[in-house]
C-alpha cells in the first residue's frame, strides 16, 4: 500500500484497545494495604457483617456498594465549587442550575410563571420523593384511605420502583406497584429494552374507570435500576405517555440516570442514527410531566436531587397546589427552596456535571466499563452468573445461578454472604435481593414479588481503571469456585424493620455448608440411635 497518513490513521483508529477519554488528576492513596485481609475480617463482624457500616477506609479494592454520589469530579468541577456563592438567597448557583435544567432536559422545563418554582431543590434523591410522596399523601389522605383487604386505595404503577422510592411510596400510604416488562420478568438476556414497562398492563389499569381512580400518578424509571440497571427504549416511553395523556393521568420520571438511559436509546433504537445524546435526552423528557433525580448519578456530583414540575403539565394540572406544597415542605426540612439543603458551591458543581454527562465518549467509556467488568465477572467464574445485557451503572450477579445446587436456601440470605466475604478480599458490593426486597410479615418471610434476587456490583463513574475491576472480578470467581464452602447467614438484628439491608446485622451460621449437612446427618443418626 501506498504511504499516506490517511492509511495509518485508519490504521491506528482500528486498534482494539483504546485509552481512556480523561485522565487522574489527583487521586486518592488507600491507607490500607491490600493483604490485610485478617483486619477486615475482624472489623466485618464487629459491623454485624453490614456492608454500609463497615469503613470505607479499609477498602483497598473496588469500592461497588454504589454509583451513587461515587463520582470522580472533573477539573471544572472543582473549579466550579470555589466560584460557589454562599448567599442565603437565590444564589448565582440556583440560576446556573435553573438555566442548565432548560438547557439539558428543554424547554418544557423553563419557570415561567413567577409565582411559583418548577425546580425544587433538595439534598438528594429521596428527599425529593419523601416531599413529593407526602405532599401528595396528604392532599390525597391516602393513609386513611384502605380498600376491603386493607391495602392501600391508591396505587402507583412503575416499571420497576427503586427501594428508596418503594419506602417513600408505601410509607405515605400508597401502594408501590411494578409492572416490569415481558421481557424483564422472563429474564430474556438479548433483550435490547428489559427496563420498558409492561404496557399491556398499564392499559388495564388505565383503561378500566374503576382502577384508573386509583391512580394519582405513573412512574417510568430510567434506566430501571431495579429490575438490573436496564435501559427504556424511546418508543416505550411515548407509549407509556399516550396512555397517560388519553387518561389525563401524569407521567413522571425517576431520571437519575437519563443520560445513560438516552446512550442506550441512541445505541440500540432503530431509526436512531444521528441524533445525538444531547438531542435524545430532550425529547423523552418532552414526554413526562414532571421527575425527580438524584444528581448523584448523571448530576455527577457528590450530593444534590432535585424534582422538576412542568408548569404546562397534568400534575399541576391535577394536582394545582402540589407547588405551593413542595414550597412549604422544602422550608420545612430542606431551608429555603433557593438551596434545597445544599451549599451553593454544590449547585454550581453541579449544572457544570450535568452538561458532562451527555458527552458521547465519556458515556462510551463508562458504559464500555461496565460490559467489560461484566464479562469478566463470568469469565472469572467460568460460568454465566450475571444479568443480561449488562446495564448502564452496574453488573448484577444472579444469586438463583451462582448458589444453585449448594443447598443455600433464601431464609440464609446467601447474597449477604457473599457480600461479606468479598469485604475480606477488599471489595464492596451490595445485596439487593430477597433480603433487601423482602419483608417480614407476621414473622415470616415474604419475597419480592416478582422475584428480584441480585448482589449488586454498581461502578462509580470515572472513578476505577479496567485493572481494579479485574481484581474484584477474580475475588468473585474464587468465591464461586469454592461456593460450596460458603456459609448462610441468621439476622442479629432489623429482619421487621422497613429498609432493613441498610441497618440489619448479621452472623454466619457456623461452620460451612458441607460441616453442616454432616452435623444434621449425625443428628439425625442420633435421633434413630435413641
Ligand atoms: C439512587 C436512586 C434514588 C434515590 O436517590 P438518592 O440520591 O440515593 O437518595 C431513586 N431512584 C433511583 C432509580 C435511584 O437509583
Amino acid at each position: 500500500m501506498r504511504f499516506t497518513l490517511e492509511n495509518w490513521a485508519e490504521a491506528f483508529a482500528s486498534l482494539p484497545v483504546r485509552p481512556r477519554p480523561y485522565r487522574n488528576a489527583a487521586v486518592s492513596l488507600r491507607g490500607h494495604g491490600v493483604d490485610e485481609q485478617a483486619e477486615r475480617a475482624r472489623v466485618l463482624v464487629e459491623v454485624g457483617l453490614n456492608v454500609f457500616r463497615f469503613p470505607a477506609a479499609l477498602i483497598p479494592g473496588c469500592d461497588l456498594l454504589t454509583d451513587s454520589g461515587t463520582t470522580t469530579m472533573t477539573m471544572p468541577q472543582w473549579a466550579a465549587l470555589l466560584l460557589g456563592d454562599e448567599s442565603y438567597g437565590s444564589n448565582e448557583g440556583y440560576f446556573e442550575l435553573k438555566r442548565q435544567v432548560v438547557e439539558t432536559f428543554g424547554p418544557a422545563w423553563e419557570n415561567r410563571d413567577r409565582n411559583f418554582e418548577s425546580v425544587f431543590i433538595f439534598h438528594q434523591g429521596r428527599a425529593a420523593e419523601h416531599g413529593l410522596f407526602s405532599c401528595l399523601g396528604r392532599m390525597l389522605d391516602a393513609r386513611a384511605r384502605v380498600r376491603g383487604d386493607g391495602r392501600p386505595w391508591f396505587v402507583i404503577p412503575s416499571n420497576g420502583h427503586f427501594d428508596t422510592t418503594q419506602a417513600n411510596v408505601e410509607a405515605n400510604g400508597f401502594e408501590a406497584r411494578n409492572l416490569f416488562s415481558p421481557e424483564q420478568r422472563a429474564k430474556d438476556a438479548s433483550a435490547p429494552f428489559r427496563g420498558n414497562m409492561d404496557t399491556g398492563a398499564l392499559h388495564a389499569l388505565l383503561a378500566d374507570p374503576a382502577t384508573r381512580e386509583r391512580v394519582p400518578l405513573v412512574y417510568l424509571t430510567i434506566t430501571n435500576n431495579t429490575g438490573g440497571g436496564q435501559p427504556v427504549s424511546l418508543e416505550n416511553i411515548r407509549q407509556v405517555s399516550e396512555l397517560c395523556r388519553a387518561w389525563e393521568v401524569p407521567l413522571l420520571f425517576d431520571a437519575c440516570r437519563f443520560a445513560e438511559n438516552a446512550w442506550f436509546i441512541r445505541e440500540r433504537e432503530p431509526g436512531r442514527e444521528g441524533r445525538g445524546i444531547a438531542e435524545t435526552v430532550r425529547e423523552m423528557f418532552e414526554f413526562c410531566d414532571g421527575f425527580h433525580i438524584s444528581l448523584k448519578k448523571d448530576g455527577l456530583a457528590n450530593i444534590g436531587g432535585c424534582l422538576c414540575v412542568c408548569e404546562d403539565g397534568l400534575l399541576v394540572k391535577r394536582f394545582p397546589g402540589i407547588r405551593e406544597a413542595l414550597t412549604m415542605h422544602q422550608v420545612l426540612v430542606e431551608g429555603h427552596p433557593t438551596y434545597g439543603g445544599l451549599a451553593g458551591r454544590d449547585l454550581k458543581a453541579i449544572a457544570e456535571g450535568l452538561r458532562t454527562a451527555v458527552r458521547q465518549e465519556y458515556l462510551d467509556w463508562r458504559i464500555g466499563q461496565v460490559g467489560r467488568f461484566g464479562a469478566a465477572v463470568d469469565e472469572a467464574c467460568g460460568a454465566d452468573v450475571t444479568v443480561k445485557p449488562f446495564g448502564g451503572h452496574a453488573v448484577y450477579i444472579d444469586l438463583d445461578r451462582f448458589f444453585a445446587g449448594t443447598g443455600l436456601g433464601d431464609g440464609d440470605f446467601p447474597g449477604i454472604s457473599l457480600t461479606a466475604l468479598l469485604l475480606v478480599a477488599g471489595h464492596r458490593l451490595c445485596e439487593l435481593g430477597v433480603y433487601a426486597f423482602g419483608k417480614e410479615v407476621n414473622g415470616r418471610e415474604v419475597g419480592p414479588e416478582p422475584r428480584v434476587n441480585n448482589v449488586r456490583a454498581a461502578i462509580p463513574r470515572l472513578c476505577y481503571e479496567d485493572e481494579d475491576l479485574r481484581a474484584c472480578a477474580g475475588a468473585i470467581g474464587l468465591l464461586y469456585r469454592e461456593r460450596e464452602r460458603v456459609p448462610g447467614v441468621e439476622v442479629t438484628y432489623g429482619k421487621d424493620r422497613p429498609m432493613r439491608h441498610f441497618i440489619s446485622r448479621f452472623r454466619f451460621r457456623d461452620g460451612t455448608i458441607e460441616t453442616r449437612r454432616r452435623a444434621e446427618n449425625g443428628a439425625g443418626r442420633a435421633r434413630t440411635g435413641a
